[in-house]
């Protein structure tokens, strides 16, 4: 198996569980933002979130919702990032769909992108384009699985 989390998913690599059942993994990330950061996966290899399919994300996201809630109990944080890295330009570097769930605490440090500022106009046009893929593709968020 070429792929690093199929291979944790099967439980073929060293890694620390935190949580799994039938259809999804959470374990420690090797390389923590903060001590605790924890990812969880499909077992099943999807390359991002596109291509999840739905009744499964819907798992995956009630599970992150979940352990986010339990290790910012447990560790005593402030806050959380979930994060989802999509493709390589966003920073994704295992493609095999997952969140990141990192603790968080107060006088952390910024984890902010710069901003950039819209010039006159561009705001209308880039919601306008985005608005006519919305309305080109709303049957696919209509639609039902079968
Ligand atoms: P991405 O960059 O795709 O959003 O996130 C992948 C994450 O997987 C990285 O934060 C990286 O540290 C983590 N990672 C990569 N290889 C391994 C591994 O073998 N074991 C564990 N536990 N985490 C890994
Ligand atoms: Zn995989």
């Amino acid at each position: 198996m070429d792929c690093i989390f199929c291979n944790i998913a099967a439980g073929n690599a060293d890694t620390q569980v935190i949580f799994e059942n039938e259809n999804y993994k959470a374990f420690l990330d090797i390389n923590p933002v903060n001590y605790g950061h924890t990812l969880v996966i499909p077992k099943k290899h999807y390359d991002n979130f596109l291509t999840v399919p739905e009744n499964e994300l819907n798992g995956l996201i009630k599970l992150t919702q979940f352990l986010a809630g339990v290790i910012k109990r447990s560790l005593n944080a402030d806050g959380f990032n979930i994060i989802s890295n999509n493709g390589t330009s966003a920073g994704q570097s295992v493609f095999h769909s997952h969140f990141h769930i990192i603790p968080r605490f107060d006088k952390d440090f910024a984890m902010k992108p710069e901003t950039k500022t819209y010039s006159e106009n561009s705001m209308n046009e880039y919601a306008g384009k985005i608005r006519s893929f919305v309305t080109k593709y709303e049957d696919l968020l209509n639609a039902k699985e079968n």
